[in-house]
């Protein structure tokens, strides 16, 4: 199954201004954070892992510090595009509400096995242990998501550079 399917399934892209389910063609590595008002207001949390943006709702954002664990829900793959949407999703929809840019930019998965070589990042989120380095205009610095109890819940904790640099 295309990994946009849920996506695609849940939205009806005639009344929603959302982009459309397409997969991209780049291998590159971004992030966004996007606030969302919605019934319960709360921040998602996206990294591209290939194709799609994996995602992540975080009802209380990103920690600003370190060994600060906050939980993830893990949600639906969404398409690139995503990290440029802002808008409002309307009434009756899913996720109706208001969606803001909180920040975006570029990540370096800095995850590597026991001989220094890099985890691929589908690897890392198989393993569900992904540790990236996070190069937005507001945010800036190492995070760590982890899976705990189940396939959805993660948690996302702000790692201390420094101890990084000691661990390793
Ligand atoms: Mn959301």
């Amino acid at each position: 199954m295309n990994s946009l399917e849920k996506y695609k399934k849940r939205r009806d892209f005639k009344k929603t201004k959302e982009p459309g389910p397409k997969t991209g063609k780049t291998d590159g590595k971004i992030f966004v954070l996007q606030k969302h008002s919605a019934t319960h207001l709360h921040f998602d949390f996206r990294i591209q892992i290939g194709k799609v943006l994996k995602s992540w709702a975080v009802p209380k954002g990103l920690p600003k510090t370190s060994n600060v664990k906050r939980l993830a829900i893990l949600t639906e793959d969404h398409p690139l595009e995503y990290a440029n949407f802002e808008g409002t999703i309307p009434e009756g929809e899913y996720g109706a509400g208001f969606v803001e840019i909180v920040d975006r930019g570029s990540f370096d998965n800095i995850k590597k096995d026991k001989d220094g070589k890099e985890i691929s990042l589908n690897k890392c989120f198989k393993n569900g242990t992904i540790e990236i380095f996070l190069h937005g205009k507001k945010i800036n610095g190492i995070y760590a998501l982890i899976k705990f109890k189940d396939d959805k819940s993660w948690l996302l904790i702000k790692v201390n550079k420094n101890k990084y640099e000691r661990k390793i």
